[in-house]
């Protein structure tokens, strides 16, 4: 049994005093969390619905709030779905832990980029899994790399975030996606997608769900409507769709109240308006972020980033030194070295844009480069 902090976690209790430039947190930007959106929708829901909202939740998710999913994932996603294999679950990462538990015991091979986010492979250590990284460049994982691994270790499960990595920002190119669907089928590997910030840019390319429906796909709605809902959701079917009901039994994890509002806040196209806004201003975060880095700091980015929130550098320096520094200066940031899989690499960091003000990036890099050069 490995359990052990996050260093996203023990970054930000670091940090005591006020934090002016927070390049730690996932979290989305304030500005676009809808707010009032969801007050409105909650005394909607209250007036309509009463005391059903705090009823117990049923396995699989509330109905109303599945069939409204499947829409939204056609519209926003490009994925076609019955709404009977959404399964709703208490976000990503806990679809992922009752994913883990369902299809990995002790010494399952499980494939994962490396670096990856290292919140999402803590349930998979916690059951025993092998996990094995896959080297990654600016096209995302090297496919190539991954059919001679499993040629070495055998069959297993992949977990991939394609789209908008975390912790690089890359995506896996198109060539590479058709490789690795090739691969999967090729050597009989379960894919399982991982997709929070395919929705949040433009022309984010395909996901590998919407090619090949064998893929197991986690989605979530924290990006967008808020992380602290806890709303995310698994598409797949047959015998792993039933065991996915099955096993939310175990913990009825996703609450009745916050399924009700989620619902509502869909209908109302909430979540639409909150992508548009999310296109115009992710972006724009993004570039000020490379372009920061690449005047203060020209040689730190390890990999260019395309989407998502996050960049990864080379520190030059053991990253918990430097962070212990930079609080001092109100600067925060994810030392990097627990993102890798068997690998010891203290000198690199991930920096997000998810929620600091984009007023604020320049600057916050300036800083960091003093810091990193003294
Ligand atoms: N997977 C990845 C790749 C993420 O970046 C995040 C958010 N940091 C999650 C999962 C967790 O999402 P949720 O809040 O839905 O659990």
């Amino acid at each position: 049994m490995r359990l052990y902090w996050s260093p996203v976690e023990l970054a930000s209790r670091l940090a005591r005093r006020g934090v002016r430039y927070n390049f730690a947190s996932g979290a989305p930007d304030p500005g676009l969390l809808p707010i009032n959106e969801i007050r409105r929708s909650f005394e909607r829901i209250y007036e309509k619905y009463g005391a059903a909202v705090i009823a117990y939740p049923g396995a699989g998710g509330l109905r109303e709030l599945r069939i409204e999913l499947s829409r939204y994932i056609n519209k926003a996603l490009n994925i076609r779905v019955d709404w009977r294999n959404i399964i709703i679950t208490a976000g990503a990462q806990h679809a992922i832990k009752i994913l883990s538990q369902l299809l990995m015991r002790r010494r399952t091979i499980v494939y994962v980029e490396n670096p990856t986010f290292v919140e999402t492979i803590a349930p998979m250590k916690f059951q025993g899994a092998r996990l094995i990284g896959i080297p990654m460049d600016d096209e995302g994982m090297n496919t190539h790399k991954l059919e001679n691994l499993v040629r070495n270790y055998g069959p297993g499960i992949v977990y991939t975030v394609p789209n908008c990595h975390n912790p690089t920002g890359v995506s896996l190119s198109s060539d590479r996606k058709r490789h690795l669907l090739e691969i999967a089928e090729k050597h009989g590997l379960k894919i399982i997608e991982d997709d929070p910030y395919t929705s949040l840019y433009p022309n984010t390319g395909q996901t590998l769900k919407s090619m090949n429906n064998d893929v197991i796909y986690v989605g979530t709605l924290s990006k967008i409507l808020g992380p602290g809902l806890r709303i995310g959701f698994v598409i797949t079917s047959g015998k792993l769709r039933n065991d996915l009901e099955k096993i939310e039994q175990h913990d009825f994890a996703a609450s009745t109240l916050t399924q009700y509002l989620v619902y509502d806040l869909l209908r109302r196209g909430v979540a639409y308006d909150v992508i548009q806004k999310a296109h115009e201003l992710y972006p724009r975060k993004l570039r000020e972020l490379i372009e920061s880095l690449d005047e203060y700091l020209p040689s730190a980015l390890m990999y260019r980033p395309s989407c998502g929130f996050y960049a990864f550098i080379n520190t030059k320096a053991n990253a918990w030194n430097l962070l212990r520094r930079g609080i001092k200066q109100g600067i925060l940031f994810v030392p990097g070295n627990k993102f890798f899989i068997n690998e010891n690499r203290p000198n690199t960091a991930r920096l997000s844009i998810g929620s600091i003000g984009i007023n604020l990036i320049r600057d916050g890099i300036k800083v960091l480069s003093v810091i990193m050069n003294n």
